[in-house]
């Protein structure tokens, strides 16, 4: 039985990674979070303006 990847949401900038720490600010990351939106053309982007998102990924909604 494979086990399930779980995914974690940086508590400083909402990155989503599998990681304990985030790989791009070195922020704690947790479980606690909600929602997802993948940022294609963060210049383009008027959520990740609102969200402050300054790379291209995928990004939670919500953290906790
Ligand atoms: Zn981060």
């Amino acid at each position: 039985m494979a086990a399930r990847t779980v995914y974690l949401a940086c508590k400083s900038c909402n990155f989503i990674t599998e990681m304990n720490v985030c790989p791009r600010c070195a922020g704690e990351t947790t479980r606690e979070w909600q929602g997802q939106v993948a940022i294609l053309d963060f210049e383009k982007s008027e959520i990740a303006k609102k969200m402050g998102i300054t790379a291209n990924g995928i990004y939670a909604l919500k953290v906790r």
